[in-house]
């Protein structure tokens, strides 16, 4: 999608710190980090939201949170994974993402 930032991501016109990528998904380091870790996994086809995205995909992204997860240990301590959707979910960004946010205690609610 034309405007849309992951999708300008995707396509590298605009640089990201990535950590994988494979043919269906990419996953980068945010740019604004909540956490010690605070990577988002985005499938490379553009999706607004979870709302529209198809359960194979999703499915695909949760295996590769797991991979990723395991990779930077914090299978270990533990994570929080993260999906804002819509405008009461505080969604910033209108391409399907999962924040995967680790290093340190996700003391609720975030502050
Ligand atoms: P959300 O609020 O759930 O839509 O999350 C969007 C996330 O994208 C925020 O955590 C931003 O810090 C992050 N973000 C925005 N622009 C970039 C960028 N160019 N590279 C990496 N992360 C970004």
């Amino acid at each position: 999608m034309e405007n849309c930032l992951f999708c300008r991501i995707v396509s590298g016109e605009i640089p990201s710190n990535k950590v994988y990528e494979d043919d269906k998904v990419l996953a980068f380091r945010d740019i604004s980090p909540q956490a010690p870790e605070h990577i988002l996994v985005i499938p490379k086809q553009h999706f607004d939201s979870i709302l529209d995205a198809d359960p194979q995909t999703v499915g695909y992204m949760q295996s590769i949170v797991v991979k990723l997860a395991r990779e930077l240990g914090l299978d270990e301590s533990g994570f929080r994974l993260v999906v804002n959707t819509g405008f009461d979910g505080m969604q910033s960004v209108m391409h399907l993402h999962m924040h995967v946010l680790g290093g340190r205690l996700m003391l609720w609610p975030p502050g």
